[in-house]
């Protein structure tokens, strides 16, 4: 089973491509299931957009239609889903819990970039510090007690900044690893900074210790390619690199959707 759930669409502004060059590259590298998880628009009370993160709210349903519309189209071919990557923002979780439910989207997946906001709060990727480091876990934790998600999306996501892997990282490893071991939440193994190191060298996630100290404590983990371009999905490496690394973890194939067959 080939599966993955984590794809952008140009709309957020750092991603390109049409929806449907994504779904045909799925086909082509043999996914039985396609799933979008564009960033989610918050409808932000200030009036405030942030069009190189994430689409404005105004497209949201236009989002949905045409990802629903592809499901339609190539569902002989392969099962696409549609959902969101979203952030732990407490003002706004009752609006997003309402609106998986009105739009029916297949899932959420909780991708913590900010700090209770990206208007006001830090950028996770860009902790520095154990101070920073704990406010991650601590927002990280509260949005899976949330209920809300399939999955933790790139869960090291700190190692984008964070100067090296010491102590405090394996105690984040390890509370974030119970959390979602208590939880029954899986863990995604992300490709996508992988995908860009030739060009950025940069040497994030996913961490290798990190994932030891997963894997020691039983999460159970699930490859996403977090496709911001369809060449992420056409490119094979990265997805086997994946498959080959997690070969003695206990790996998700594919969320388990209620009308999932087989
Ligand atoms: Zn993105
Ligand atoms: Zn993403």
């Amino acid at each position: 089973m080939k599966a993955n759930y984590h794809t952008h669409t140009a709309r957020c502004g750092h991603a390109e491509g049409t929806d449907e060059a994504y779904v045909r590259a799925a086909i082509a590298q043999g996914f039985e299931e396609l799933g979008f998880s564009d960033h989610v628009p918050w409808p932000y009370r200030s009036g405030y957009t942030h069009p190189r993160v994430r689409m404005h709210i105004d497209r949201l349903d236009e989002y949905v239609s045409s990802i629903r519309a592809l499901a339609d189209r190539y569902a002989d071919q392969i099962r696409v889903r549609v959902g969101f990557e979203c952030e732990n923002f407490p003002e706004y979780m009752g609006w997003l819990a309402d609106m998986a439910q009105e739009k029916q989207l297949d899932y959420l997946i909780l991708g913590n970039h900010y700090d209770g906001s990206d208007e006001t709060g830090m950028y996770f990727g860009n902790a520095r510090t154990p101070g920073e480091l704990a406010a991650y876990v601590r927002s990280t934790i509260d949005g899976l007690r949330t209920g809300l998600f399939a999955y933790l999306a790139h869960p090291d996501l700190f190692m984008r900044g964070y100067p090296r892997f010491d102590e405090n990282c394996r105690a984040a490893a390890r509370e974030l690893s119970q959390a979602c071991r208590a939880l029954d939440i899986p863990m995604e193994y992300n490709a996508h900074d992988r995908f860009w190191q030739p060009v950025t060298h940069s040497r994030s996630y996913p961490h290798p210790e990190f994932f030891a100290i997963a894997r020691s404590e039983g999460v159970r983990v699930i490859i996403g390619l977090d496709a911001h371009e369809p060449r992420e999905l056409s490119d094979p490496e990265q997805w086997n690199r994946a498959v080959q690394e997690l070969s003695d973890f206990e790996r998700l194939e594919r969320l388990p959707f209620a009308d999932a067959q087989g």
